[in-house]
C-alpha cells in the first residue's frame, strides 16, 4: 500500500467540542467509512481522547491523539493549529488549553449581546443548550441556535450573515499565542499542522508571513486536503506545502451529519510528491 492510498482522516470534532457525535460514535462513523488512521482534534480540548482510543482499540482502528488550537495572529486574525502524536498528560499544553478555553464564556456573553441588539435574543442561553459546558461554547452552538429560531436553513448559512468576522455576532478575542501553541504541542512531543489554510482571510503576502514564523517556531505540517478546499486551494496549498518543506496533512474537519460538507474519511488524496504527515505517526 502506498502512502496516498492510506486513508488517513487527521481533523474531526465530537462532542467535546462543537461535533455532533461523542468520541466513540466517531470512532465508529470513521471504522465504517474505512479510515486506516484517525486524529480526534477537538477545539483546545483534550478530554475526548481517552473514549475515542478505547474505542478505536476496541474495533481496530488507528488512532493518534489530536487537538485544534484557537490562535490569535496579527491583526485580530484566527488561525487554528492542529497538534497531532503528542503526550496528552504532558502538563503545559493541559494548563494552555484550560486557559484558552476559559475565554470562551466571556465572548459567548459578549457575542449574545451584539447579537440581542440585532434582534436574537436568548443567544447565550440557545448557545449553551447545544455546548452543555460554558468553557466550550463556539460559534457552531449560536450556528444552531439562530437555525433553530428559523432565521437559517442550515448551519452552513449561518456564519455569512451572522458570524463572520464583521458581522452582528462577531467578536474580536484573544486566542493563544503562535508561540504558545507551537511550544505546547511540540513540548508534548507532537507535530503542529496548519488547519484549513485556505479558510483565512489573509492576502497571499500575510499567509506566508504566518507560514514563515511557523516554520521558524517549528511547525511542520499544513493541511493540503481539507474538507474546507476546493481543487484550487488544494493546489496552492500543495505548492506552499513544497516551498517550505511542509508535511502534508488530510483533514475533512467533520463536526457531524448534515452539518459538515465532507464525511470522515471521504476526501481525496494527497498530491502523489508530498509527503504525508502521518509517515511520522505511524
Ligand atoms: P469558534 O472557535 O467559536 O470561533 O468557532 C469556530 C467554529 O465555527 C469552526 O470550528 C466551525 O465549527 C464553525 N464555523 C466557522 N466558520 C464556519 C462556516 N463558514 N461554516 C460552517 N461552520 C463554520
Ligand atoms: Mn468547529
Ligand atoms: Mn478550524
Ligand atoms: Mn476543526
Amino acid at each position: 500500500m502506498t502512502p496516498t492510498h492510506f486513508n488517513a482522516d487527521l481533523h474531526c470534532h465530537s462532542t467535546v467540542s462543537d461535533g455532533l457525535l461523542a468520541p466513540a460514535e466517531l470512532v465508529r462513523r470513521a471504522k465504517a467509512n474505512e479510515v486506516d488512521l484517525l486524529a480526534l482534534t477537538d477545539h483546545d480540548e483534550i478530554g475526548g481522547l481517552a473514549e475515542a482510543r478505547a474505542e478505536a482499540a476496541a474495533i481496530g482502528l488507528r488512532f493518534c491523539n489530536g487537538v485544534e488550537v484557537s490562535v490569535s495572529w496579527g491583526d485580530d486574525q484566527t488561525v487554528h493549529i492542529v497538534g497531532l502524536g503528542f503526550d496528552a498528560a504532558y502538563a503545559p499544553l493541559i494548563a494552555g488549553l484550560a486557559k484558552v478555553r476559559g475565554g470562551r464564556d466571556s465572548r459567548a456573553q459578549r457575542m449574545a449581546a451584539e447579537l440581542d441588539k440585532v434582534g436574537i435574543h436568548g443567544a447565550y442561553e440557545g448557545a449553551l443548550k447545544y455546548a452543555g459546558n460554558p468553557a466550550l461554547i463556539s460559534r457552531a452552538h449560536f450556528a444552531r441556535y439562530i437555525v433553530e429560531l428559523g432565521h437559517a436553513k442550515e448551519v452552513k448559512y449561518v456564519f455569512d450573515s451572522w458570524l463572520a468576522k464583521g458581522k452582528p455576532g462577531y467578536v474580536g478575542h484573544p486566542w493563544a499565542t503562535l508561540e504558545d501553541a507551537l511550544s505546547w504541542i511540540r513540548g508534548a512531543g507532537g507535530i503542529a499542522v496548519i488547519a484549513h489554510p485556505g479558510r483565512y482571510r489573509l492576502s497571499k503576502a500575510e499567509l506566508h508571513e504566518m507560514f514563515g514564523a511557523f516554520k521558524e517556531l517549528g511547525g511542520r505540517g499544513i493541511e493540503v486536503i481539507s474538507g474546507s478546499h476546493g481543487d484550487d486551494e488544494t493546489q496552492e496549498y500543495a505548492r506552499v506545502a513544497r516551498k517550505f518543506g511542509f508535511l502534508a496533512s488530510r483533514a475533512s474537519d467533520f463536526h457531524g451529519p448534515g452539518e459538515s460538507w465532507i464525511d470522515l474519511g471521504k476526501l481525496p488524496e494527497l498530491p502523489p510528491d508530498l509527503t504525508p504527515v502521518w509517515t511520522e505517526l505511524i
